[in-house]
């Protein structure tokens, strides 16, 4: 129902309405709102919108995923063919890295084929843009998984894509019940937070009275729905994102607007609103699949981005190089991007193991 709002005023008034007429909304429609129509009309990544992405930082990020994704193409034996699907690509840039980095390997190219996930047509024109010049075959762009329907194996990548799904936001009360974390809005006020009741069972130990927990359904659906893919075609999947590798209370819903941290009602539908991913509940949601996490440093490095940055050495300017130098400082750093983000791989069970993982 939110989804064609035209103006951020129209999205606001839809979201009153269901309010006044419903009562409060959950943080996860009220994400899905922001969300939906950010991306439709605001397609604002890279340095000069309103965050900034690993890809768009630098190109050795894609080339990091595209030598893993090559990788696994050969540990399934070069398999003839493939569908790489990439979710959420913002501006295409990750794709074109990955697709640019990897057409030497021989057959790699001639084996995929291309999905892009993609819900706002505003970003695909960008995707495709960003593609013409680097990959000549067709990209089928989907809006949901569910159609997504290859009958040979995969391989599944998304960066900052789940971040953007919707969750929801649990409270601990003093009597140790859960009550849900809902918005409301009153004329006084605006829009604000409050609690409901809720039947919501979770198993959260160390969890004082006051504490948030965080927990998204649409995050694990989805997970799990590109586990069976990969279960029953064969191939893996790489997801790049920030959040926390053990499931812990903590409220992590943000917005951002111009590089900076605003209030999540501040600048409705013309802000980034995202948070942390929870890798423990992901972990957990795929038992039975073979998974793996580990820091975005740790995995870079892994794959060899530091040899790669030091091939760029003779092949670029200094000024070029010094950029190189900046992007993978921010890239791996442990102060910077290297251990908030963390990486979750996962695959069929014929692999052994995966690239990258500890
Ligand atoms: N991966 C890119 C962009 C991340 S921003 C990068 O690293 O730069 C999130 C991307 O996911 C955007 O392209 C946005 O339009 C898309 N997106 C967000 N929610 C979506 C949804 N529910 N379905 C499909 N695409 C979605």
């Amino acid at each position: 129902m939110f989804f064609g709002c035209e103006s951020a005023m129209q999205l606001k008034d839809t979201l009153i309405r269901q309010i006044q007429n419903h009562g409060p909304i959950g943080v996860d429609r009220f994400m899905e709102a922001a969300v939906s129509y950010y991306y439709a009309k605001n397609p604002a990544i890279g340095a000069e919108g309103d965050f900034i992405t690993s890809p768009e930082i630098s190109q050795l990020f894609g080339e990091m995923i595209g030598i893993w994704l090559a990788d696994c193409w050969i540990k399934m034996g070069q398999s003839p063919s493939i569908a790489l699907l990439e979710c959420g690509p913002g501006r295409g840039t990750l794709m074109a890295d990955i697709l640019r980095a990897t057409r030497h390997i021989s057959g790699f190219h001639q084996a995929l084929s291309v999905t892009l996930l993609e819900a706002s047509s505003a970003m695909r024109e960008r995707q495709r843009q960003a593609l013409e010049t680097v990959w000549l075959g067709d990209i089928c762009w989907i809006d949901s998984l569910a159609e997504f329907v290859p009958e040979i194996p995969v391989l599944i990548v998304g960066n900052e894509f789940l971040d953007a799904l919707p969750m929801r936001q649990y409270q601990k009360t003093t009597d140790g019940r859960w009550m849900e974390r809902v918005i409301g809005w009153s004329e006084e006020q605006g829009f604000h937070f409050g609690l409901r009741d809720s039947v919501v069972e979770l198993n959260v130990s160390a969890c004082m009275a006051g504490q948030i927990f965080e927990v998204s359904p649409q995050r694990e659906n989805f997970i799990r729905s590109c586990a069976d893919l990969v279960t029953s075609q064969g191939g893996a999947g790489l997801f790049i994102d920030y959040g926390h590798l053990r499931s812990s209370a903590g409220e992590t819903l943000q917005a951002v607007k111009d590089h900076k941290k605003c209030g999540v009602f501040d600048f409705l539908g013309e802000a980034d609103i995202t948070s942390h991913i929870d890798f423990g509940a992901l972990v957990d949601c795929l038992q039975g699949t073979k998974s793996f996490t580990t820091s975005q440093s740790v995995f870079l490095q892994r794959l060899g981005i530091t040899h790669r940055i030091g091939a760029l050495k003779t092949k670029t300017t200094p000024e070029q190089f010094i950029q190189l130098e900046r992007g993978f400082e921010r890239l791996v750093s442990d102060t910077q991007m290297g251990k908030l983000f963390k990486v979750f791989g996962f695959c069929s069970n014929d692999f052994d193991s995966l690239t990258g993982f500890e």
